[in-house]
This record gives C-alpha cells, sequence and structure tokens, in this order.
C-alpha cells in the first residue's frame, strides 16, 4: 500500500478531502491522476507569428490603457513587442489590477489569441509584471501540464503534489525487463515523469492524439489489468460447479419437429457449441452475437430445454418489459405443446401474481421464468437454478449478471450462463471486453430473406408515402409507420402517435388501421399485435414499442416518421421488422428538414447496408464505445487513461501480452490489476 497523499507536503485535512473527491488518497494515485492536456509556455512567441486559436506565451510592454464603459465596464490594454501588438482584454478587474498595467510596463501573457475587431486579442490571459529591480521570472523549461480538477484545487498545488511524488519514487515496475524489451516498453518511472513533466521537445500533438509512447506504456497497463481481471473471472467461475446437463433428450426433437422452420447452419453450430459447454461440470459463460433476426431466441429455446429436460429450471431476462414479453410469447408458442409452464415476472406484474410466480419458482412447480431485472430481486428464489439466459446483455453490466447468477448458486454449484446481444463488436475488441466469456456468433440470416430497399425522403412528401402505403395494402401486403419522439416516456409520443393514426385513418378509408403505444395495457397491446399477425389489420401505426416484439412476414413497408430523430442501432432494429417475407420488402425513412450533418450520415449509412455488422461499426465510430457498449465500461470499466476506440490498435499487444504474463510471471497479475481496476463487486479484485 503506498503512502498517504498527507504525507505530502501542503496537503492538510480540507485538501486531502478534496483530494479525495478526485479518487487520489495515496502518493500513488497522485502519479496515476495524468494530466488532461498540457500547455505549451516554454518559449516566447513574436505577437506577429501568433495564430488564431493557439495558446501562446507572449511578451511586451504596455502601450496603452483604458477602462472602457459601453454596455460592461472593460479594461483594454494594447501589448506592443517588437513585431506588432495585441489587446488584452479583462471584464473583470479590480482597482489595485487596473493599477498594474500603466503604459511602459513590461508583461509576460499567456492565453489563446482570439479574432479581435481590428487586430488578435487574449482575453483574460495570465499575466507575470517584469520589474526592472527583480530578475524576469524563468521561463518553464517542460510543457505545463492541466490536470483534471474538480474547480475547487489548484493546478499549481497538483503540479507541486505531483512533482514531490516523482521524486521520491518507489514504484516496481510490473513488467520484466524481457517483456519491456520484447514490446518496447517504457520504464514505468520514465513514462509517469514524461506525462507529468514532459520535456519541451515532445510534441504536444503527439500528447494530445495519445500517441506518447510513454502514453501508450500506461495504457497498455490499463488495458492488460481490465483484461486480465476478466481473465481471472472467468478462471473463476471454471472452477465453480454446475451441473451437467445431457444434450441429448426426448423434449429436443420434438421441439425441433414442431418448428416451422429447420435452423441455419450458423443456429446448428451455435447450438452444438452450447450443447458441449452445458454438459460440463463447471458453468458455461457464453455469449451470442447475432444481427437482429438471425434468429438467437430458438437457440436460446433449445438451450432452455436441456436444462427442463433434466429436471432443472432457466431463468430467461431481458432488459425492457416489452424483450420480456416478446421473448413469453416465442417461448410460449414453442414450449406450451411440450406441456412447459412459464412464470411471467416484472416490475408490473400484481401482487397477486408476484406472490403466485415466487411460490412457483421457490418450489420448483416452475421450470421456466421470463422477465425482467425482477428476476434478481431479493425475494426471488429458485428452488434448482441451472440455468441463466440473458438478452440483450449490453444494456446489463457485469455486476448484474453476477447477481443473477448468484441467486441459483448452491454452496459451489452456480448456474450455467447463456447471453445474448445483437450489438456485434470487432473481434479483437470482444475478445477483451468479454474476456471472461466464450463467444459464439450466428453469421447467418434464415434462408430466404430479400434485402430491404431503403429510401431517405423529406417529410414533405408525406401524400406520396401514404399512397404507396394504400397500393401495397391493396396488394394484401401490411404495413407499418412508427412515430418516433426523442423521449420514449414522453407522454407526447402517443398523443403522436394517435394523431398521426387520425390522419392516416381519414386519408386511407378503405384500410384498417391499428395503434399502439407504450400507455396501452399490456393485453391490450398483445390483442392489436395479434390482430396484425392475423391479418385483421391492413396498417399498423406504433410508438417505438415495437422495436422488438413484432414478427409479421407478410408486413413488407416500413415508415419510420422523423428517423433523424433515432439512432442506429434503433434504426436498424426496427427496420428489422420487415424483411421476414418471402416478397421485396421496403423501408422508408422520413425525416424533418433540416438534417444535421451526423443525422444524415446515420440515414445514409442505414440506406446503404443492411448488414448489422457494418452498422455497429459505425455506429461505434459516431456515438463512441461508450454509448453503443453500454454499462460495460460505464460501470465496471472506468478507464483512466485508455480508449477503447483510439487504442483498438493496441488490444492484440494486450492479449499477446497477457498471456506471456499468465504463463511465465504469474506473480505480476495481481498487482497490475489492483493499481488500475477498481470495482465495488469484490470478485475483479479479491
Ligand atoms: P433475433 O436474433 O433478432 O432475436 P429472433 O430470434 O427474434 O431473432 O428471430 C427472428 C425471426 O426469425 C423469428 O420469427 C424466428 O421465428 C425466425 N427464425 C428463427 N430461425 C429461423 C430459421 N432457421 N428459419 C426461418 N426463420 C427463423
Ligand atoms: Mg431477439
Amino acid at each position: 500500500m503506498s503512502q498517504s497523499v498527507t504525507s505530502l507536503q501542503g496537503v492538510g485535512k480540507q485538501t486531502a478531502a478534496q483530494l479525495a473527491t478526485l479518487g487520489i488518497s495515496t502518493v500513488d494515485d497522485v502519479l496515476f491522476h495524468l494530466p488532461a492536456r498540457y500547455e505549451d509556455r516554454s518559449r516566447l512567441t513574436a505577437i506577429k507569428d501568433l495564430n488564431v486559436g493557439e495558446q501562446a506565451l507572449v511578451e511586451g510592454m504596455i502601450t496603452a490603457a483604458e477602462v472602457k464603459i459601453t454596455k460592461r465596464r472593460t479594461l483594454v490594454c494594447m501589448l506592443t513587442d517588437d513585431t506588432g501588438g495585441i489587446i488584452l482584454r479583462f471584464f473583470h478587474f479590480s482597482y489595485a489590477q487596473q493599477q498594474q498595467f500603466q503604459v511602459g510596463t513590461r508583461v509576460r501573457c499567456f492565453a489563446e489569441a482570439r479574432q479581435g475587431y481590428h487586430c488578435l486579442e487574449f482575453i483574460h490571459p495570465e499575466c507575470q509584471f517584469i520589474r526592472e529591480d527583480k530578475p524576469a521570472p524563468e521561463i518553464h523549461a517542460q510543457l505545463t501540464p492541466i490536470y483534471p480538477s474538480s474547480g475547487t484545487l489548484h493546478q499549481h498545488l497538483l503540479r507541486s503534489l505531483a512533482r514531490q511524488a516523482l521524486q521520491n519514487l518507489v514504484l516496481i515496475d510490473p513488467f520484466p525487463p524481457t517483456i519491456q524489451a520484447q514490446f518496447q516498453l517504457l520504464p514505468l518511472a520514465q513514462a509517469l515523469q514524461t506525462l507529468h513533466a514532459p520535456p519541451v521537445t515532445v510534441s504536444t500533438a503527439d500528447l494530445q492524439a495519445g500517441q506518447h509512447p510513454a502514453q501508450r506504456r500506461l495504457i497498455i497497463e490499463e488495458l492488460l489489468a481490465h483484461y486480465l481481471s476478466l481473465r481471472r473471472l472467468r478462471q473463476q467461475a471454471q472452477t465453480y460447479q454446475a451441473v451437467p446437463l445431457p444434450a441429448e433428450h426426448a423434449l429436443n426433437s420434438l421441439f425441433l419437429k414442431n418448428l416451422p422452420f429447420q435452423l441455419t447452419h450458423a443456429q446448428q453450430r451455435v447450438s452444438a457449441e452450447i450443447a458441449h459447454d452445458l454438459q460440463q461440470t463447471h458453468p458455461m459463460q457464453r455469449l451470442i452475437q447475432g444481427d437482429v433476426g438471425s434468429g438467437k431466441t430458438v437457440v436460446a429455446a433449445l438451450s432452455a430445454l436441456s436444462a427442463i429436460a433434466a429436471g432443472y429450471q432457466v431463468a430467461v431476462m431481458s432488459p425492457t418489459e416489452l424483450l420480456a414479453e416478446q421473448h413469453f410469447r416465442n417461448f410460449n408458442q414453442w414450449l406450451a405443446p411440450l406441456k412447459i409452464n412459464i412464470t411471467w415476472l416484472t416490475g408490473s406484474v400484481s401482487k397477486k401474481q408476484r406472490e403466485q410466480a415466487l411460490n412457483a419458482l421457490a418450489t420448483g412447480e416452475s421450470a421456466l421464468a421470463i422477465g425482467t431485472h425482477a428476476l434478481f430481486q431479493e425475494a426471488v428464489t429458485f428452488q434448482r437454478l441451472a440455468l441463466v439466459i440473458i438478452d440483450e446483455q449490453h444494456r446489463f453490466g457485469v455486476e448484474q449478471r453476477m447477481a443473477l447468477r448468484d441467486k441459483g448458486a448452491q454452496a459451489n454449484f452456480h448456474p450455467h450462463q447463456l447471453i445474448m446481444t445483437a450489438t456485434p463488436i470487432p473481434r479483437t475488441l470482444a475478445m477483451t471486453l468479454y474476456a471472461d466469456l466464450d463467444i459464439s456468433v450466428i453469421d447467418e440470416l434464415p434462408a430466404g430473406r430479400l434485402p430491404i430497399k431503403t429510401v431517405v425522403i423529406p417529410n414533405t412528401r408525406r401524400a406520396e408515402i401514404i399512397e404507396r402505403i394504400r397500393q401495397v395494402c391493396q396488394t394484401g401486403r401490411q404495413a407499418y409507420w412508427v412515430c418516433t419522439l426523442i423521449d420514449e416516456s414522453d407522454a407526447l409520443q402517443y398523443q403522436a402517435a394517435e394523431e398521426t393514426a387520425r390522419q392516416l385513418t381519414e386519408n386511407l378509408t378503405e384500410l384498417r388501421i391499428g395503434l399502439v403505444h407504450g400507455r396501452l395495457k399490456a393485453k391490450e397491446k398483445e390483442g392489436m399485435m395479434q390482430a396484425f399477425k392475423r391479418g385483421e389489420l391492413d396498417l399498423l401505426v406504433a410508438t417505438t414499442v415495437i422495436e422488438v416484439g413484432v414478427d409479421v412476414p407478410n408486413a413488407s413497408l416500413m415508415i419510420i416518421e422523423n428517423a433523424e430523430r433515432l439512432g442506429l442501432a434503433q434504426l436498424h432494429q426496427l427496420r428489422g421488422r420487415v424483411g421476414r417475407g418471402v416478397v421485396d420488402s421496403h423501408c422508408v425513412l422520413l425525416y424533418q428538414s433540416p438534417l444535421s450533418e451526423i443525422a444524415r450520415t446515420r440515414l445514409g449509412i442505414l440506406r446503404d447496408t443492411q448488414d448489422g455488422f457494418v452498422i455497429a461499426q459505425q455506429d461505434l465510430s459516431l456515438r463512441g464505445f461508450g454509448d453503443v457498449l453500454g454499462t460495460r465500461q460505464t460501470g465496471t470499466m472506468r478507464l483512466r487513461i485508455a480508449d477503447f476506440q483510439r487504442d483498438e490498435g493496441l488490444l492484440p499487444t494486450v492479449v499477446e501480452i497477457a498471456e506471456l504474463l499468465l504463463k511465465d510471471y504469474p506473480e505480476t497479475i495481481q498487482p497490475i490489476i489492483e493499481r488500475w481496476v477498481r470495482v465495488q463487486g469484490e470478485e475483479l479484485v479479491s
């Protein structure tokens, strides 16, 4: 354990408390609290060489100074050197400060140059006055680090702490010399020294881009720490026991015989991978990646059957009620003929239903539970849970998965885990991010899916689109009209949908039109969807609630209104509602002008590709990894210096180093994890 930060000069009780809010409590923490950026005050710039938008240090003489009173009181000075002049402008100043800017005074100023009316300006520059009776202040010999701060802590304090910490540096470099040499890793001390006090020869552009070898050294260590901690989770899981579930059982063939289709090769391969895992005596930890419509649900259902046939229980957890409802419907349709009854548990079931559900699960009377995170609340107990299936895992964090897994834990026994996601991410990234899991990919869509033709059209051509609906529905096909608002919970959303439904009903009198939105009771919603599915409705007007949950192959036209408001992933999901049948499908992305640049890009991507993998890749670069991948990073993986997006290229190196450490230097692993990974869940740091 490193020394307390209070051992450094200038840190009293109060400062220590403020430092704690930045996560700094030890001297080591100071060392790893790295600058967010740097300023170059290492050399004087001639005024004529200043560039707008660039920060610079300038020295000159005050040649004019006056307080102007226009809209607000402003102190305006002219600073002149041999090459030109620049205006210094202050909006807040005391009388004493004003007095310092006498004509003839020499002053050194640091600020960003801005374009003023007549010439360049510095707004509120930092100033050092140079007096003849004193030696001129030294010019910094290094780039000036600017630390992330809470505002109450001054930069000069943070700089002083870093300086002190560097002076007594006693950090142990976790990397053995052979690894350092092989991967050209700077020694830890040197990397920290460079980042806290970069010599002026270091390029600020490199530092800003995270490309400097000193940064690379720390980035690799941080990514390694996360990777190793996930690897350890996986190793740990392998020390737990699980009930082995036989792959061959009576329900299997019955189920497959009842299915109205044949499994794709990809579904068969992934099912076999799962079946293999389930036969082991330690818990499966498998992630299935598969695009929208690739048929993950049926694979999940097959795996559930293995547990049920062996007399155990299964829990299927979804992040939203709607997703849960869809699973309930699908599983019910497939499993009811096998006489398997399903327990439904979400946050919104009535008290009585809830009691029944809890009872059915605790006594083992019910073999299958489907629901939301309500499934792993405290009151829920399973009699003999052997398999946990989690859909859309990116919306859940590692901790939540652990919580559900622990539900079924008895002594050293843990349930198997199957995790499904429709967010395909690049392979190297998946390997790192999901290093605690085995990964299967369903990389094939069921046969006969036709491409969906997508067009992007302004809202002003609405009338044309309405005609199009009329034509399509007259040929016996069905259509969706999706109304969107930014906020799903917004009451306005259902009003907008009602209004649209009314207008469409007026214009399309011969069509049977239904409306679904989040305000309907589950029963009503279900009824409406079933009516659409049976072909009793031609057009379904809906809010984004239908993003998941409807599967109507006869529907071949989808209109998404205000498509510019939705993200790529959501649009892709919605569009996936059509193109499930045997005729050509179309998707119309209606937008409201003017389109922002990013919205234009998004809609263009969607028009040009239907490949979920490409779309996810683009989504990552448009929105950033944190948003797309959800809690995984924002929760457990709070990165301090690395950035998955920027540093993706380093991941193979990280994996390679990890393998070497695991094999030859296992003693280095714990210190690396401890330094970088902080979680409440003791499991990651134990
Ligand atoms: P997702 O992977 O997006 O969860 P689903 O499991 O909801 O996809 O499957 C989408 C649709 O494809 C469902 O109607 C499902 O019944 C159907 N489906 C699944 N597998 C096949 C298959 N092998 N052949 C034909 N249709 C299939
Ligand atoms: Mg699904």
